[in-house]
């Protein structure tokens, strides 16, 4: 099958950027799954923080803003930073990366009454984080892509890949032929350029992992704020009026179907429980999925040094929903020829170029 660019990758960075491209061009998307978001952007904490990441990750952030909100695809969550008396250091640079307001503890435990008062030694909040409609974000950017003339093809893993004059030839099942490839594969980012001939990156799979607890007490948690440890420690998010509560640990791994780590669990659930009175019940669920980094933890977007046609759309991190309108939009801009609307620093930024020197 013919197109002008193949996708390889059904989740949020393949799906935004085959949307984009989808204007200028015929886009055929490949994933290895029987459905798309089956891996890291099926299993994300859904949340949008404008001061979260490097500050190439951050513009990506700020340019995303009118995408998420013409799209109404946020609603309020809010932020909070809870520390011990004996953590002050760790909750003060916590506080200035995070842009958090210090609020007394007393006003901490009014807006979540789990909280321990005698444990609790600084707290910091602001009201500026969002919720994101993950799904309907993804489902979006599939209509665009198919009332656009594009394809999503799901269930075909790719295998294998060659280029001859000028054309990759993608084994997925059948044969799909395209002048440009873009790689949106997530975990397996590495792994798929090497399946194309081109050097990879240095793309790291690092696990995180989940629990799904029933509402601590009883509690309405649908108005709490999303709650962290010290140098993100652990983290706590309501969820359709449950708590979803992560060790939010970074564990290196290889690309795989992540399962959730029992004892890192349960140390995590330890760190969040002695900060809270209710104590932790038996979870309702467990997951995990793969957060992929590039050595700098910054997203590489853009061409491949040595093959032009070769477009990375990788290394999404803790950051790919926030960072998906603006980083996708790149994408198109970098594949037709435009001036980036990103500012040309972060676009340097994100250049993988900056991996090969
Ligand atoms: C626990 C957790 C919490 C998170 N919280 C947030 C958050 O609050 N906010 C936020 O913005 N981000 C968050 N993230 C990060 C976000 O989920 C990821 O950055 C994002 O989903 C990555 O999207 P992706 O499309 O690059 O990867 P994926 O969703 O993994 O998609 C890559 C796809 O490529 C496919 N693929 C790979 N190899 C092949 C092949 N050979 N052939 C065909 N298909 C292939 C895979 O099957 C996969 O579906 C979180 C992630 C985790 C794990």
């Amino acid at each position: 099958m013919n197109s002008d660019i193949i996708v390889i990758g059904g989740g949020i960075a393949g799906l935004s950027a085959a949307a984009r491209l989808s204007a200028d061009a015929q886009v055929t998307v490949l994933e290895m799954e029987s459905a798309t978001g089956y891996h890291a952007s099926g299993r994300s904490a859904a949340l949008f923080e404008e001061n979260y990441g490097a500050s190439s990750v951050q513009a990506l952030n700020r340019a995303d803003l009118a995408y998420f909100r013409e799209g109404c695809y946020l609603s309020p969550r809010g932020l909070m930073i809870v520390a011990r008396a004996d953590d002050e250091e760790a909750f003060l640079a916590d506080a200035q990366q995070m842009g958090v307001c210090r609020i007394s503890p007393r006003e901490a435990v009014d807006m979540v009454p789990i909280f321990d008062p005698a444990k609790l030694g600084f707290a910091g909040y602001h009201a500026e984080a969002f919720d994101i409609d993950t799904d309907r974000m993804m489902q979006d950017f599939i209509r665009t892509l198919r009332a656009n003339g594009g394809k999503v093809i799901t269930g075909t893993a790719v295998t294998n890949i060659t280029r001859q004059e000028g054309i990759w030839q993608v084994q997925a099942g059948d044969i799909y032929t395209a002048p440009t490839l873009v790689n949106a594969a997530g975990a397996w980012a590495d792994m798929v350029a090497g399946l194309a001939g081109v050097t990879p990156l240095g793309i790291v799979a690092h696990r995180r992992s989940m629990a799904r607890l029933a509402a601590p007490g009883g509690h309405d948690v649908s108005k709490w704020p999303m709650f962290f440890g010290t140098g993100e420690s652990w983290y706590a998010k309501a969820d359709a009026g449950a708590l979803l509560v992560s060790p939010a640990e970074e564990v290196a791994t290889h690309p795989h179907d992540a399962f959730a780590d029992d004892m890192t669990l349960a140390e995590g659930l330890d760190r969040y429980e002695q900060m809270v009175t209710v104590p932790v019940t038996r979870p309702l669920a467990t997951w995990a999925g793969l957060r992929s980094f590039a050595p700098d933890r910054t997203l590489v977007l853009g061409r491949d040094v040595d093959m032009p046609d070769f477009i990375w759309c990788a290394g999404q991190g803790g950051y790919g929903f926030q960072t998906a309108p603006a980083a996708s939009r790149l994408i198109a801009d970098i594949v037709n020829g435009r001036t980036p609307e990103l500012g040309a620093n972060a676009v340097t930024a994100l250049d993988p170029a900056r991996l090969r020197q």
